[in-house]
C-alpha cells in the first residue's frame, strides 16, 4: 500500500443493516462480527478527513428479490422498517454519505453502483482507491467490488471485515477469488488502518 493511500481513499460500509445481521429476516452468519473493526476503520478515515460511504439495501415492500415474487430471498430492508436500518452497532457519522438501492419494486441492485450515483459521487471527491467492507461477500460486497473496478478505481477487499451468506459452503471462498481474479487486492482491517493513521502522521509532520 503506497503512501497515495493517504489523500485519495474512501471507505464503502456495504449494507450493514439490521436483516443482515442475525436477529435479522436474512441474517449473515457472524455478520455482525466485522461491526467493531469497521466502527474502527470509519474512525480512522473520517479523523483524516477520509470519505466513508454506506450503502443500504433499501426495498419497497413488494420487491421483486423477494420469495413471494419469484425472487431468491425472504423479505428484508424493506423501506423505512426497523429491518432496513443500519445495525445499531455501526458508527454512522452525522454527515455520512448514504446510498440507497434497489429502491424500485422490479429492479434488484446488487452492487452498490447499480442504479446510484456511487460512481459519481467517488470521482466528485477525486477518490482513486476504495477500500470495501461488509455484507455479503458473495453477493453484494463482490458486486460492488466488480463495479469499483469496472469504473477504475483500484479497489483493495478488507478480508476481516467482510462476511458471506453462503448457500453453498464455498461461495465466500469462490466469490474473493472472483474479485481478485478481476483485480481486487486484500487488505486486512489492521493494515489499513495503520495505513492510514501512518499517512496522517507523516502529512502532520
Ligand atoms: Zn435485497
Amino acid at each position: 500500500v503506497d503512501l497515495n493511500i493517504g489523500r485519495k481513499s474512501a471507505l464503502i460500509v456495504v449494507d450493514v443493516q439490521r436483516d443482515f445481521c442475525p436477529g435479522g429476516t436474512l441474517a449473515v452468519s457472524e455478520g455482525d462480527e466485522i461491526i467493531e473493526p469497521i466502527n474502527n476503520l470509519i474512525k480512522a478515515f473520517t479523523k483524516n478527513g477520509l470519505p466513508v460511504i454506506f450503502t443500504r439495501d433499501w426495498h419497497p415492500k413488494n420487491h421483486s428479490s423477494f420469495n413471494e415474487y419469484g425472487g431468491l430471498w425472504p423479505p428484508h430492508c424493506i423501506q423505512n422498517t426497523p429491518g432496513a436500518e443500519f445495525h445499531p452497532k455501526l458508527n454512522v457519522p452525522k454527515d455520512a454519505i448514504t446510498i440507497s438501492k434497489a429502491t424500485e419494486s422490479n429492479k434488484d441492485a446488487y452492487s452498490g453502483f447499480e442504479g446510484t450515483e456511487l460512481a459519481n459521487i467517488l470521482r466528485k471527491l477525486n477518490v482513486k482507491n476504495v477500500f470495501v467492507s461488509g455484507l455479503a461477500t458473495d453477493y453484494c460486497v463482490k458486486n460492488t467490488v466488480i463495479d469499483a473496478l469496472k469504473n477504475h478505481f483500484t479497489t483493495h477487499i478488507i478480508i476481516d471485515c467482510i462476511r458471506g451468506v453462503n448457500l453453498k459452503l464455498t461461495d465466500s471462498d469462490k466469490a474473493i477469488r472472483k474479485m481478485v481474479s478481476l483485480g481486487a487486492k486484500k487488505i486486512s482491517c489492521e493494515r489499513l488502518a495503520m495505513s492510514i493513521r501512518r499517512v496522517a502522521v507523516l502529512s502532520s509532520s
